[in-house]
């Protein structure tokens, strides 16, 4: 595994699922970790268990002035930001788009697409002025085709998908390596919620094919290295096998 000793990993979405596996896989590795979530108490005690290297920051990534502070805190507090993992994300509204009531429909794009830009927008200056960093997002086979009662949801990961290439083209040349991860289905609350709506062929899974929130968090971990680089700009399918083996999980 990268030695990431004295690098500053900020995690959205850390208070639990691919979040918290995310964080306790970075800080596993050495990295200093900044937990970034809603629910403070959650974070803050994912930090107490992971130790002096690990800093909950309460947080709504949909406000960008909180994503700001927040990224100021933890290069105050660690002195550098070496990875963000922008991971934070809602399924909600699930439903026929007639049906959708539109604030909830806009308050999942303030989440899952501004809340994306606004840890990109946030964490550019300072990883630029240290000479770099990686800035990787979690995406969806969503991303690239419709499921029903997902209007939401797929458009929002279409559009994050769009952030990741945008970012690739503006600033890999200053040292900003982006990419996506696509995990597949992941046992988690998001897929619990999935589960409960019974809209689609996503919600009558069986359990035991969802993978654990551990595989995707290894393969971020992978993705901050130079291999991953065949990459940038675009996605990683945890589906694939090649890449499964590639991050040791088969
Ligand atoms: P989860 O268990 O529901 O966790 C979602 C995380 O996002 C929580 O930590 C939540 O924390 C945080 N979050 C939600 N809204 C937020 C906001 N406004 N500001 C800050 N944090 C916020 O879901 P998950 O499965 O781990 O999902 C993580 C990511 O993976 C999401 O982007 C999701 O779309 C993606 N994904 C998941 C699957 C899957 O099968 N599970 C598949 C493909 C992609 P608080 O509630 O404390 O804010």
């Amino acid at each position: 595994m990268a030695d990431f000793a004295g690098k500053c990993v900020f995690v959205t979405g850390a208070s639990r699922g691919i979040g918290a596996a995310a964080a306790r896989e970075f800080a596993a590795a050495g990295a200093n970790v900044v937990l970034a979530a809603r629910k403070g108490d959650e974070i803050a005690e994912l930090a107490g268990e992971i130790g002096a290297q690990a800093l909950a920051v309460p947080c709504d990534v949909s406000r960008y002035w909180e994503v700001e502070a927040a990224i100021q805190a933890a290069v105050g507090t660690f002195g550098s930001l070496d990875v963000l993992v922008g991971n934070a994300g809602v399924i909600d509204p699930i439903g026929h788009l007639q049906d959708n009531d539109p604030d909830a429909w806009g308050h999942l794009i303030d989440i899952n697409v501004k809340g994306v830009f606004h840890g990109m927008r946030a964490a550019l200056p300072v990883m630029k002025a240290q000479g770099g960093g990686s800035i990787l997002t979690i995406s969806s086979g969503a991303a690239s085709r419709p499921v029903e009662g997902w209007s939401a949801y797929c458009a929002s990961k279409a559009a994050a998908q769009m952030l990741t290439r945008s970012l690739d083209l503006e600033e890999r040349a200053n040292g900003i390596r982006a990419i996506g991860l696509s995990p597949g289905t992941v046992a988690t609350d998001m897929q619990r919620d999935i589960k409960a709506s019974g809209i689609n062929e996503v919600s009558q899974l069986d359990w035991s094919e969802h993978i654990p929130a551990e595989w995707p968090a290894k393969a971020l971990v992978w993705m901050c290295s130079a291999e991953a680089d065949d990459w940038l700009g675009g996605e990683i399918s945890l589906r694939d096998e090649d890449i499964r083996r590639k991050v040791g999980l088969i």
